[in-house]
């Protein structure tokens, strides 16, 4: 199919995801709202409320473009900290960038178009870094962890949530059956595009699950990698520092 990532060339593959979130840049909102029924909200805002993200930081969310994680980040470092927000996609940094500016908030945040997997920043530059579903997206998982921990400080700390793998064996039918037949008939009603959200499902399926990505981190270099699943490993935080 058009989305058959398996057997497309990795320049061929960023480009298609880069064309995934364009065609969905818009209606990304309703349709997370539609997806998660609303919990992803929750999860974002539990995701920055136990990050240990405080005053003065300075933080980068990677695949931050929509803004969602840098709004709630901005809270916790104030006036004195700063947000980076790092995007792969123009569109998506713009959207990000009109939201947060309709709300005030322009003071203490920056964008950057960038590739998670080579990261344009100096080593040792930044006190945490976020990453919400983005890096089920990413060619080279390893290489942006790699990069991630490069540019983080000693004591810093990586926080990701991503899709993982659901714990209870009798949920995972009704969660397959949403992911597969739900949700691409919901993109081709809400967003007219069946194609993004068939291919979403297949990169949530192939998304490594909570013991694969806590053993890639280690092996990125993280320390005291630790997993926490969020409605029943749907998603799972996985956070770990660079000592
Ligand atoms: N963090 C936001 C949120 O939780 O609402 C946006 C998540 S969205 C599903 C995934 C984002 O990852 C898109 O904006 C996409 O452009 C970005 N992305 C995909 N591959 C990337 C890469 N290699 N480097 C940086 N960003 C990437």
């Amino acid at each position: 199919t058009h989305f058959g990532f398996r057997d497309v060339p990795v320049g061929e593959k960023k480009k298609l995801v880069g064309e995934v979130f364009t065609s969905v840049a818009g209606k990304y909102d309703v349709m997370n709202d539609l997806m998660s029924l609303g919990v992803h909200r929750l999860w974002k805002r539990y995701f920055t409320g136990t990050s240990g993200i405080k005053r003065g930081d300075r933080v980068l969310d990677l695949a931050g473009g929509t803004g969602d994680i840098a709004k709630l980040l901005l809270e916790r470092v104030g006036e004195t900290g700063e947000i980076v927000i790092g995007d792969i996609n123009r569109e998506m940094l713009g959207v990000g960038r009109d939201r947060l500016t309709d709300l005030g908030l322009v003071k203490g945040l920056r964008y950057v178009q960038l590739n998670a997997e080579a990261l344009p920043f100096p080593d040792a530059s930044f006190d945490a870094i976020t990453m919400a579903f983005g890096l089920r997206n990413v060619t080279d998982k390893l290489e942006a962890l790699r990069s991630m921990h490069r540019i983080l400080k000693t004591g810093g700390k990586v926080m990701v949530l991503e899709f993982s793998e659901v714990q209870a064996e009798w949920f995972r039918p009704i969660y397959d059956f949403h992911s597969f037949k739900v949700l691409p008939k919901l993109g081709e009603l809400i967003a007219g595009d069946a194609h993004s959200y068939r291919y979403l499902a297949e990169s949530i399926r192939k998304h490594p699950n909570q013991a694969g990505l806590k053993a890639l981190m280690e092996e990125a270099g993280f320390a005291q990698v630790s997993v926490r699943n969020l409605s029943g490993g749907i998603v799972a935080i996985h956070s770990g520092f660079k000592i």
